[in-house]
């Protein structure tokens, strides 16, 4: 990695047009025999420090996308409730209160999930500072606990939250028929912002490489053991039960991938459990919310509810071992 001066070397090839994200020029930058100083070590410029940068910028991105989503969310809310069709406001019409219902619920367990990546991001910071002054091994035992947990909490972070906030934005301009449509409401602007979140700082096919190696080796299991075998209020065991449901089908699904040994079909697959894991962490993040708080049991219950028919479809899908596709694909891509 190198630091390096304007200088008439360096040259701006051009500013890019772009979809979205107006606000931000993106342009094509040329080093040609540019003076520039080492930073760090050799050979450890992408591994180690662009790779820390990387997922430093995977965590905003995130942020970035839960920020568009909820402005698409609330502009959505707004116009349902001012917008009358056969002489009632939209917002009373089932298909619509059920947009809305899964917007918000979606946005809330991608902020939960970034939360907590950014937790544990901060814990991570924290404990090398410690480690630097004060070498323990308890210390650097539970430091490597938490980096497994924040490397794999990142891309889980990245990809729910972008991938959420693409849909989300659809479903308001959706709510807001044929006027989302046009420049003057603000929703088509948002999806164009949105689009880019599941694409810079690694996409989300790289974010699911990134995150199924930890769900594979059986970190993520723990972690959400972790979250889930705490001890509830009585109302919520009902919640809770549910939750272990999801971490059982994920561990099924992990076995079942391990016996297969297939490498093409665990990489087909992967998306699959990437989706069932943000699932299944947004269950349990949501439900240790409704312990703190029991004004959020409403909203775990909605989600969790939600959230398991998806688990339980993807969980035959991935126990299937249906190869079709791949023996196949010459005719069907
Ligand atoms: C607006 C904007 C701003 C940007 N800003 C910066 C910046 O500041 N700095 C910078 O360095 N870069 C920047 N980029 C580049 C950006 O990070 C890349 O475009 C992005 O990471 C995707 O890489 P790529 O375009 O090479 O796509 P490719 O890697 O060619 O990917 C094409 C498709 O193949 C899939 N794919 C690739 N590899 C795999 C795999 N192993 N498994 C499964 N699927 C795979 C991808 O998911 C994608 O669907 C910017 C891009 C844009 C659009």
């Amino acid at each position: 990695m190198y630091v390096c001066e304007k200088c008439p070397e360096l040259i701006v090839r051009r500013i890019e047009h772009k979809l979205g994200i107006h606000g931000s020029p993106t342009c094509e930058l040329q080093f040609n025999g540019v003076p520039a100083t080492l930073v760090g070590q050799r050979r450890m410029g992408l591994i180690r420090y662009v790779m820390a940068l990387m997922n430093g910028a995977r965590v905003a991105v995130a942020g970035q996308a839960i920020g568009i989503a909820q402005a698409a969310y609330e502009e959505a809310r707004k116009y349902a409730r001012s917008r009358v069709q056969f002489k009632r406001p939209i917002i009373e019409m089932p298909q619509v209160y059920d947009l809305l219902a899964r917007m918000k619920s979606q946005i809330q367990v991608a902020r939960a999930i970034t939360y907590e990546a950014s937790r544990l991001v901060d814990v991570r910071r924290m404990l090398e500072h410690q480690l630097d002054k004060t070498p323990d091994t308890a210390l650097r035992a539970r430091l490597k606990e938490v980096s497994t947990y924040a490397g794999l909490l990142t891309p889980l972070a990245k990809a729910y939250s972008s991938e959420m906030a693409v849909q989300v934005t659809y479903d308001a301009i959706q709510i807001h028929g044929g006027t989302g449509y046009m420049q003057e409401f603000p929703v088509e602007r948002l999806s164009r912002d949105a689009r880019i979140t599941t694409i810079y700082e690694g996409t989300t096919q790289l974010q699911v490489v990134g995150a199924s190696v930890g769900i594979t080796s059986g970190a993520f299991a723990n972690y959400i053991a972790q979250l889930g075998e705490r001890q509830f209020r009585p109302e919520l065991m009902k919640l809770s039960s549910l939750a272990r449901e999801t971490r059982e089908r994920l561990a099924n699904c992990v076995t079942f991938l391990k016996n297969f040994n297939d490498r093409t079909y665990s990489e087909l697959t992967a998306r699959r459990l990437v989706d069932m894991a943000c699932d299944a962490l947004g269950c349990h993040l949501l439900l240790v919310q409704a312990e703190a708080d029991p004004a959020r049991a409403t909203p775990a219950e909605k989600f969790i509810r939600d959230a398991l028919p998806r688990i339980r479809m993807q969980a035959d899908y991935i126990t299937s071992g249906d190869k079709l596709l791949i023996e196949k694909r010459e005719e069907l891509v």
